[in-house]
């Protein structure tokens, strides 16, 4: 059995062609943090038997966040036959630094070279056989996304001769002296540049007599004080321009030599000033797709579709003349519940297919880099922003994403601060209040949960970040991806799959809870006697007591009946069944089921704007659902920090809602023209500050100043330097 690792920066393709190599179907996504854990394959191959192994990606092999560190162990500890390095064709430089770094170890490696049809659309060559001789391993182009050269990789696998060893890269002859002085100590030339590179963070990996490592010290001390730049630079930087040789002779760049069509998009979509509410008004226009007249329409026809299914089945059950506690247990438990929670689906879907297609084209990518710019003012690393965006889904794999971060206050602070961030559970809560008192207002209304979500999070990760930990300069460079245009095949996987979790979380985990919660809110007792209760009774049952006892210290945020209360008890088994409490809870009539549009009457009948507004507000910020409770444990790894957390997120939502509960007391037209003129305002001042500090620095781009200032940023990326600000270029200085 032959272990083969695919190894490669983050985003070069290496799940695409896992899932190719292995015929599974792992998700592919556009950020870091998506393949967080290895995952293991079988290689389609008749003649030998392989594992494939899946690893996060990484830049170096000189790492700091947990996620790289999976990967680069696995190297530095040789746990694999064969190295399949994925190089991203369209990124050649920044990509040969690791294939360099893993030809200095003494493992057999083969470079699939992959994205030869975005090179081949630049209308440039790639001379793969000239790199192949010059490196010394075999080098097969493929396109992992479009399947081609596939099975040639396959059949290289297959054959790969073992046997044969291949010339170690040289570098000049300073560099080659230092390597040698550290071999004599280490005998063994990777480990040696490893320790040259990394210095005395590689120490762990080297076990020498005393008398030697004395030695093997001092001699790095010396070398050390022979460079004038700082020694953990000379190496990369040898390796650099060894590699801007190598990619000269081998890349034949087109004739043309312009902007690529991405920068083109880029300078309007990461523009300085325009870039965030651009943003903005992309997100405001997926709600709008999503919660605004469109979605409602097709929700009221998807509603009218599964209303008419369940009252069959519900007439055809009574018709058989059941018991009437089966026939109240279908009609308000399993349908009522259902059914408020299934009707939000086709919304659902809308969001989540647009939100593949802005992930898919590359978007999102730089909606994080946009983020970037706005957070690392607050002091905090833009990489948190990816793992909220995937909040916006779940915050389950957004907890576990955050391990993508470099250091462990990040980490915390990001995971605390996730449960804020909307979660697509948290949609059909919205969805029902807004469509029930909003009207066709209610993407709005929608929008600003969004987006006061977000608020919360960031200015709590302020507050963490000043109050519980000490600060340390976040650095972090993100790699914008291509514009690509988004398949049809990975669009719809994603809505697929994130649509499919809704419902089969639906058809298990929530309907059982419905039928609990049915059971503790339709039996109790009456005149002594315990038994089922009617529509009108349920006042006297188990959770209605609850309710009704904890009620008043939920009157100061406008809750006023016991079931609001109960409903938002519930969504901490899950954020969905807060609409299906309610469908239960408001059971009308018997044998009328609950679905959106019924619940919107009923709704209106209990709720007042401000208090549904309030409610919503309490959904979105207190305590997460269990399972996100549960990763949040797991991540924070810290009783203390974890139960202070709960105890923070009950007290902001409280407190937010108490607030927004006073204001929204003040007709909502009046509210929004406030905000509305308050955020222009502000707006118009920072585009005036920005325009009157950016004046005299305008510059045409593409000089060669900026492409040196570029390679030196990628060289301090790789060695993650956290003294130096890398992001200077992006950021303005700031
Ligand atoms: P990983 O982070 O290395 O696992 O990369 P993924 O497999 O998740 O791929 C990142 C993105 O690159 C996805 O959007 C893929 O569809 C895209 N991609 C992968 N291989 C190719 C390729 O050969 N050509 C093009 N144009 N895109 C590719
Ligand atoms: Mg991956």
């Amino acid at each position: 059995m032959i272990n083969v690792a695919l190894i490669g920066n983050p985003n070069s393709g290496k799940t695409t062609l896992y899932n190719e190599l292995t015929g599974s179907n792992q998700s592919v996504g556009n950020w870091p943090g998506v393949t967080v854990e290895k995952k293991t394959g079988t290689l389609r191959s008749k003649r030998i038997k392989t594992n494939i192994i899946d690893l996060p990606g990484i830049y170096s092999l000189s790492t700091i966040s947990l996620e790289e560190e999976i990967a680069a162990n696995y190297v530095i500890n040789k746990k694999m036959d064969l190295i399949v390095n994925i190089v991203d064709a369209s990124n050649l430089e920044r990509n040969l630094f690791l294939t360099f770094q893993l030809l200095e170890s003494d493992i057999p490696i083969i470079i699939a070279l992959n994205a030869m049809d975005i090179v081949e659309k630049k209308k440039e060559s790639i001379n793969y056989n000239h790199l192949s001789k010059l490196l010394g391993v075999p080098v097969v182009p493929i396109s992992a996304s479009k399947k081609i050269g596939i099975n040639r990789l396959i059949k290289t696998i297959e054959t790969y001769d073992y046997s044969k060893k291949r010339e170690p890269i040289k570098y000049d002859d300073d560099i080659e002296k230092i390597i040698n002085d550290f071999d004599k100590y280490i005998k063994n030339r990777f480990v040696s540049i490893r320790f040259f590179e990394d210095g005395l963070k590689a120490l762990d990996k080297i076990t020498l007599a005393k008398e030697d490592l004395k030695d093997l010290l001092f001699s790095f001390y010396k070398a050390n004080e022979s460079f004038e730049i700082d020694f953990d630079m000379v190496l990369p930087n040898a390796r650099y321009e060894k590699i801007i040789g190598y990619v000269n002779e081998i890349h034949k760049k087109s004739e043309i030599q312009g902007i690529s069509d991405s920068d083109k998009i880029d300078r309007v979509l990461t523009h300085k000033i325009f870039g965030l509410p651009i943003f903005g008004a992309i997100m405001f226009l997926v709600f709008f797709l999503a919660f605004g007249p469109i979605g409602i329409f097709i929700t009221d026809a998807f509603v009218g579709l599964i209303n008419d299914f369940f009252n069959l089945i519900i007439n055809g059950i009574n018709s058989l003349g059941v018991a009437p506690y089966v026939s109240s247990l279908i009609a308000n438990g399993v349908f009522g519940g259902l059914a408020a929670v299934v009707g939000f689906l086709p919304q659902l879907a809308i969001l989540f297919l647009v939100l593949a297609l802005l992930e898919d084209s590359g978007y999102m990518a730089r909606a994080a880099f946009i983020m970037d710019r706005l957070l690392r003012r607050f002091g905090l690393s833009g990489k948190s922003f990816i793992p909220m965006l995937i909040g916006f889904g779940c915050s389950v794999p957004a907890m576990a994403s955050t391990r993508t971060l470099d250091n462990d206050e990040d980490r915390k602070i990001t995971t605390m601060i996730i449960p804020f961030v909307s979660c697509g559970a948290k949609a059909p809560i919205y969805g029902v209040f807004a469509g029930a008192l909003f009207g066709p207002r209610s993407f709005i209304v929608v929008f600003s949960m969004y987006i006061l979500g977000i608020i919360v999070a960031i200015l709590s990760a302020v507050l963490f970040k000043k109050t519980l930990f000490k600060r340390a300069q976040a650095n972090y460079i993100m790699e914008l991806p291509e514009y690509r245009r988004p398949t049809l095949k990975n669009t719809m996987r994603h809505t697929w799959e994130r649509s499919k979790d809704f419902l089969v979380k639906a058809g298990t985990v929530l309907l059982a809870a419905f039928i609990i919660i049915w059971f503790f809110s339709y039996f109790g007792f009456v005149n002594g006697q315990f038994r089922l209760l009617s529509n009108d009774e349920i006042g006297y049952s188990i959770l209605g007591a609850i309710g009704k006892f904890i009620l008043p210290l939920f009157k100061p945020i406008g809750f006023t009946d016991w079931q609001a209360t109960v409903a938002i008890l519930t969504g901490f088994i899950a954020k969905e069944s807060v609409v299906g409490t309610l469908g239960i809870l408001y059971g009308v009539n018997g044998n009328v089921i609950q679905n959106g549009t019924l619940l919107y009457s009923s709704i209106q009948a209990n709720f007042t704007t401000a208090q549904a507004y309030s409610f919503m507000v309490f959904a979105l910020l207190s305590i997460p659902c269990i399972a996100a409770v549960t990763a949040m444990k797991n991540e924070l790894k810290s009783w203390k920090l974890f139960s202070f957390t709960l105890l923070y997120e009950i007290f902001v939502a409280y407190l937010v809602s108490f607030i927004v509960y006073r204001i929204v007391q003040v007709p909502l037209e009046d509210i929004l023209t406030y905000l509305f003129t308050f955020t222009a305002i502000i707006f118009v001042f920072f585009m005036i500050r920005k325009i009157i500090k950016n004046k005299g620095k305008t510059c045409g781009g593409n000089c060669s100043k900026c492409g040196e200032e570029k390679r030196r940023i990628i060289t301090q990326n790789i060695k993650y330097k956290e003294k130096n600000n890398v992001d200077k270029g992006d950021s303005n200085g700031e």
